[in-house]
């Protein structure tokens, strides 16, 4: 068997252009241009060239921009003030706080400072909260993309056995979650598992978000199974260039799966694309509308309703 390969960049630019037509219509009917303040502190270079391509991207759709490049040297007081000014600007529907921060700041008292309706990362306690307990919430984007992508190939996870590889806040949680509102049967692994190899082998669908190049191998996975790979590794290469390998070693792996996301080219995309998503959901909820509908959970909303 050859894999299906997932195109994460295709299905993005989809969903982005449903995105464009929500804020379109926001704006048309309502008078509101979604929003989203991205707040980056130092020069860190790869979040450099995240928040560019966000901010490119939300322009291109129609929606607002508002960058705040802070020096390294900015104190908490002063990024709490601003977090403040933004939670109460009407302008602002979504407020993105670029990790990670300068060790002299407390990333957990920042994050939570925000207001979860406008927390369009998703990374709120409350937000957290009101997922796990199966209320309408704004959840992560890359776990959202991730729901997106193996919607395409599967109309319904109901029934299906997910195995998530990873347990943290930004990915592996939130994915558990959105997995068990789509009424998949869940098993969340990590470090600690014993037999990987095993788990992995039941899954009908195999997420990879361990960080660990190219780790899942063939003989992993069960004949037909779809593998989104969320793992983003450098690889310095013999020529001495950077290459950049997902968690599953993708050449084998796509000879036994029924489909497979690439690296790059897979969840990546749909990650930038839930976030103009989220905003939107957030704009429509401030603004005391329902949330549109994109699709990746159940309960479309923001943190706000329910
Ligand atoms: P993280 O916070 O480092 O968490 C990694 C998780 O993987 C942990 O739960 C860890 O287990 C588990 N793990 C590590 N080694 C393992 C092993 N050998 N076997 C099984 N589990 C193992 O990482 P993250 O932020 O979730 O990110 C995971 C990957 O996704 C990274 O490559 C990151 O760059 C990528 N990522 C991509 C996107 C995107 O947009 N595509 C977005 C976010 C992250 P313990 O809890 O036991 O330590």
């Amino acid at each position: 068997m050859t894999a299906r390969i997932i195109d994460g960049k295709a299905i993005a630019a989809e969903l982005r252009g449903k995105v464009a037509d929500a804020a379109h219509r926001l704006a048309r009917d309502r008078g509101i241009v979604p929003g989203l303040a991205v707040v980056l502190l130092g020069s860190h270079s790869a979040s450099e060239v995240y928040v560019g391509s966000k901010t490119k991207m939300v322009i291109s759709i129609g929606m607002r921009s508002f960058d705040h490049r802070l020096p390294e040297t900015t104190s908490e007081a002063e990024l709490l003030a601003l977090i403040g000014r933004l939670n109460t600007d009407p302008v602002v529907h979504g407020i993105l706080v670029q990790l990670p921060l300068p060790a002299h700041i407390d990333a957990q008292k920042v994050l939570a400072a925000i207001d979860p309706g406008k927390d369009v990362d998703g990374f709120h306690p409350v937000n957290a909260g009101r997922l796990s307990a199966g209320l309408p919430a704004l959840a992560p984007c890359t776990p959202l993309g991730c729901i997106m992508l193996a919607k395409t190939v599967h109309a319904s996870l109901a029934g299906l056995e997910a195995v998530v590889i990873g347990r943290s806040n930004i990915v592996g949680k939130p994915l558990t979650q959105l997995l068990l509102a789509e009424d998949a049967t869940v098993t969340i692994a990590h470090s600690k598992t014993t037999d990987l190899a095993a788990v992995c082998g039941r899954g009908d669908l195999v997420f990879a978000a361990a960080g660990r190049p190219e780790m899942v191998r063939k003989d992993w996975i069960k004949p037909g199974a779809t593998v989104i790979d969320v793992g983003i590794n450098r690889l310095a290469g013999e020529d001495g260039k950077t290459r950049i390998v997902g968690d599953v070693a993708f050449a084998e792996v796509s000879e036994v799966a029924g489909a497979i996301t690439p690296v790059p080219g897979g969840v990546g995309p749909m990650t930038i694309a839930c976030l103009l998503a989220n905003t939107v959901r957030a704009a429509s909820v401030l603004a005391g509308l329902p949330a549109p509908d994109f699709g990746g959970r159940r309960t479309e909303d923001g943190g706000r309703n329910g």
